[in-house]
């Protein structure tokens, strides 16, 4: 029998809980305070103070964060707003929730992110909404798509819930517009489930806390129809921790990143772009497989996997291309790009928790795969 050393299978995603974490939460739950409350201030509080914004609200996850973005926009049915066709199908649902019509707009074929030509050509009469993605970690191109929108006035939405401390030109995501995050715990920091829509504007802020609590003024006096979409002081208290160690993990997340730029070499496997003047936090590090390539995306899925490395396809399909949106009457939308990079993108293992023999391994099993 061939003697093989034995590895630990290396996951797609891992969340990091230590000590403080669970300290953080065991207090918490000493306290019997376990519902929204002062932990969950505390984490708004901090989260905007990163984000160098005025207003943080914390929400029970990142679709929520999104649905009362829109919600809060007060849009009448058959209302367009855009969304990329290449990204996870929460951004799009949240138009659906309102009665409101999704229009896809096609991405860059390098960033994998909205493209602003193509988000130009798809703007009607009804378009009152873009929702941006920041796919992957990587900012899209705020200042184009910004002046596009300023231009017809028409709501800017990012969806941050892959950019937690991604920047461009200097300033972070999520403090441009009204920013939707996620703490889904394969993100870059987590509080299990639980989300946060962050924004300058006071007034939106208000309208959002009304929305998340019932309409609730205080004292029962319910103003206006509302939800519970309140996060709980656990998860308040484990995103407090999870914020002071999130440079931390960013700055391994971008180091993993350059070993892998700079390690894998294998014709038909392009490495990601970066574009000038953003700060890419690499949620994913997603590479291209191309036309060079000798074998199948899948062929080399499957070839990782039996060398113990998880690898994710993000995602495999356009939105239109889900069967949800197939039924809705989604037939021609015509979004080539996000069609064709749905068929040639594959995240790698990235996240913080690897350490650089991890990352050696990763990129010499993907050289030395044959076809
Ligand atoms: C994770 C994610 C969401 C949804 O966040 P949840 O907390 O899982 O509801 C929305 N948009 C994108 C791009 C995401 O990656």
């Amino acid at each position: 029998m061939e003697m093989m050393m034995m590895r630990d299978f290396i996951p797609i995603a891992k969340p990091i809980i230590g000590d403080e974490e669970i300290k953080a939460v065991g207090d918490v739950l000493k306290s019997g305070m376990l519902a929204q409350g002062e932990s969950v201030k505390q984490f708004e509080d901090e989260f905007a103070g990163y984000l160098g914004v005025k207003n943080a609200i914390a929400v029970n996850n990142g679709t929520v964060a999104l649905d009362l973005a829109i919600k809060a926009l007060g849009l009448q049915k058959g209302d367009e707003v855009i969304t990329p066709a290449f990204t996870f199908i929460a951004t799009a649902n949240c138009a659906l929730y309102q009665g409101l019509r999704p229009v896809f707009a096609d991405v860059d074929a390098r960033t994998f992110n909205i493209d602003p030509e193509d988000l130009q050509k798809r703007i009607t009469p009804r378009t009152r909404a873009v929702i941006g993605v920041h796919l992957y970690g990587q900012p899209f191109d705020l200042s184009a798509v910004s002046e596009i929108c300023q231009d017809g006035k028409i709501a800017l939405v990012e969806d941050c819930a892959q950019a937690h401390g991604a920047g461009f030109q200097g300033k972070k995501v999520g403090s441009f517009a009204t920013g939707c995050f996620s703490f889904y715990p394969t993100k870059n920091m987590t509080t299990g489930e639980g989300g946060m829509i962050t924004t300058n504007d006071d007034a939106l802020a208000a309208r959002l806390r009304l929305l998340r609590s019932h309409g609730d003024t205080g004292k029962y006096n319910h103003a206006t129809l509302g939800y519970n979409y309140r996060m709980m002081n656990l998860q308040g208290a484990l995103g407090l921790v999870q914020l002071k160690r999130l440079e931390e993990f960013t700055a391994k997340r971008i180091k993993n990143a350059a070993f892998l730029n700079d390690n894998i070499n294998i014709k038909g496997i392009s490495t990601p772009y970066q574009a000038k003047n953003v700060r890419h936090v690499y949620h994913q590090y997603v590479v291209r497989v191309e036309d060079s390539f000798a074998s199948s995306r899948e062929k080399l899925m499957e070839y990782l996997l039996a060398k113990g490395i998880g690898s994710a396809v993000h995602y495999p399909k356009a939105v239109y291309e889900q069967p949800l949106y197939r039924e809705l009457g989604y037939t021609n939308e015509s979004c080539p790009v996000s069609e064709d990079v749905s068929r040639r993108v594959l995240s790698l293992p990235v996240h913080p928790s690897l350490r650089e023999e991890d990352l050696a391994y990763i990129s010499e099993t993907i050289n030395s795969f044959e076809a």
